[in-house]
Formats: structure tokens, sequence, C-alpha cells
């Protein structure tokens, strides 16, 4: 038995896979600031080619935050997610198979921990981090 809270999360990462996939255009999707010193807004993926324009926006730190959530590290963390997820997916009687920790239903507290780092997407319930 697949919870809501287990199949949200594989949806929620299918979309985060999907998007940084078609955001990264063919190449691998590691994104740069160009010239942070005198074009700080401008940022490049790995080809060269322009995926943010310095035109007053994003500041330098906004370019930063961009380039810190490339494609290339997004999918990184999508896969480490899913790694997650599948060494503490709740058995059938609901409890994870990895925590050893009978005398709580799952999610155990690293489940809870990961569905937490998503609790700012649309339709996550706060309940779920309820352990
Ligand atoms: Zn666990």
């Amino acid at each position: 038995m697949i919870d809501e809270r287990v199949e949200w999360l594989n949806a929620r990462l299918d979309e985060l896979e999907h998007v940084a996939n078609e955001a990264r255009h063919g190449g691998v999707g590691a994104w740069h600031q160009t010239d942070p010193d005198r074009e700080s807004g401008r940022i490049e993926d790995g080809r060269g080619r322009i995926v943010v324009f310095d035109e007053g926006s994003p500041s330098g730190w906004g370019a930063e935050h961009i380039t810190l959530h490339d494609p290339r590290s997004v999918l990184a963390r999508v896969e480490a997610d899913r790694r997650i997820l599948a060494a503490h997916l709740p058995d059938a009687h609901g409890y994870c198979p990895t925590c050893d920790d009978n005398t709580t239903l799952a999610p155990c507290a690293t489940l809870a921990a990961l569905l937490s780092a998503h609790r700012h997407a649309p339709e996550f319930k706060e309940e779920w981090l309820n352990v």
C-alpha cells in the first residue's frame, strides 16, 4: 500500500525532475554567473547559452542562488531524495523497514524530514509531518 504522502512525494520528485530536464536543454544543466563582478545577474549554461540576462535583475545574490539550484543540482537532489524514500518507504503495516523503530508508525523521522523539505509545494498537507 502506498499512502498519499509517498504518492504525493513521488509526483513532486517527478515534477522537479521533468522541469530540470526541460530547463537544461540537452546539456548537463550546470549554470554559472559569467562575470559576477561586472554582470552579476547574467547566467549561462555550460554551453555558453544565456539562461538569464543581466538587465538589473536578478541581483548578484539572486543570480548566485539560481546557479546553486541549477538543473544539475536539482537532478542530483531528486536522485538522493528517491534513494532516501526507497530506504524509508513504509511497509504494508506502515512501519519503516530501515529505522528499526516498531513503536512509531510511519512516516519515520527520516521520511518526515524528507517531506518537510517540500512543505511549501502545492497540495502539501502539514499533518503529514506529524510523527
Ligand atoms: Zn525510516
